[in-house]
């Protein structure tokens, strides 16, 4: 075994930071499988850097030239704010025409007692924020949040990225296993909190 830090989809580079998380998603596609496309996505350890990070991205990079970058993988990536911060001032530095997406649950800011949004400005393109709810008791279900304030928390994550003017797009996951969300509402949300929406319907084997 051994950590898959960086790994592929779809001809785009992805980056895996950690297995933690502060939520439980009901659809988190760790539940049911241990890899994307047989990259085993559940880490030896917690202990990695941003130059071992760095080391796996530089191999990947040379067969895969993506110019999309995503820190997503089996787990929050905003768990890991200073290795992905020199990770991302790397590929910026090294890569200007790529473009380094997050896609996060929003709850950084609760996680820091501080709005993390600044620090990121100029090196994350765009923010992945997963909304999973018109209310409280929807984003729950879904997400089952490891602490109370997680859905309000959200919510204003996405404001503060919008905020600071960098692209923020609040998605929500429909139709897992027959539920359904208030789709229309959770549009309304994510527009008044200045963000684009996007819906991911549910497939079962997640990509
Ligand atoms: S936020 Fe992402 S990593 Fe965390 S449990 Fe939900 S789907 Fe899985």
């Amino acid at each position: 075994m051994s950590n898959v830090l960086v790994y592929t989809l779809d001809g785009k580079i992805y980056i895996n930071l950690t297995n933690h998380c502060t939520n439980e998603c009901i659809f988190c596609l760790r539940n049911d499988k241990s890899d994307v496309k047989g990259q085993e996505l559940w880490l030896d350890n917690e202990n990695s850097t941003a130059q071992d990070v760095i080391e796996q991205f530089e191999k990947i990079y040379q067969t895969t030239p993506s110019k999309e970058i995503i820190f997503c993988g089996y787990g929050e990536p905003m768990l890991k704010l200073e290795v992905l911060k020199e990770v991302a001032i790397y590929i910026k530095n090294k890569l200007p025409q790529c473009k380094i997406r997050i896609n996060t649950n929003g709850h950084a800011n609760f996680v820091y007692k501080r709005n993390i949004i600044p620090e990121l400005k100029g090196l994350i393109d765009e923010f992945s924020v997963s909304l999973n709810g018109a209310t409280k008791e929807e984003y729950n279900e879904l997400s089952q949040p490891k602490f109370d304030e997680a859905y309000e928390e959200v919510k204003k994550f996405i404001k503060a990225c919008a905020d600071e003017n960098i692209s923020v797009v609040a998605s929500v996951v429909e139709g897992y296993k027959g539920r359904h969300l208030d789709i229309k509402k959770c549009e309304q949300i994510a527009k008044d909190l200045g963000a684009k929406f996007r819906v991911r319907e549910w497939i079962e084997n997640g990509y």
